[in-house]
């Protein structure tokens, strides 16, 4: 399943931090994640609670933040908004357009203790 190595993944960052700045527990977990990157918030959460348990991030609320997605069309020169990842070019057609923003995702912040 796609969300549970996501999961394993953001908790190996989590663990890399804890163990970099030293910090025993985490209670929020502010997430990013591109809009064309076909994660399900839903199942990335409950993928997340089931990874962390008996971790520093055991319990810890995961707060998933959406960003919209981005494309750069070479032949007008310029970024359009985009919502599915093989999207095409409104104005001159333009298919598919090269995704600038949208596939990534990172850990933007963490609340520890
Ligand atoms: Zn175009």
């Amino acid at each position: 399943m796609h969300e549970l190595s996501l999961a394993e993944g953001v908790l190996q960052l989590i663990e890399d931090a804890a163990h970099r700045d030293g910090f025993k527990k985490v209670s929020t977990v502010w997430l990013e994640i591109g809009q064309l990157s076909a994660v399900e918030p839903e199942a990335l959460a409950f993928c997340f609670d089931a990874v962390t348990r008996g971790t520093v991030a055991d319990g810890a609320r995961l707060e998933i933040i959406t960003l919209p997605g981005q494309g750069w069309c070479e032949v007008c020169a310029r970024t359009l908004p985009m919502t599915e990842l093989y999207g095409e070019c409104p104005d001159c057609g333009v298919f598919p357009l090269e995704v600038t923003v949208g596939t990534e995702m990172r850990v933007k912040e963490l609340e520890v203790s």
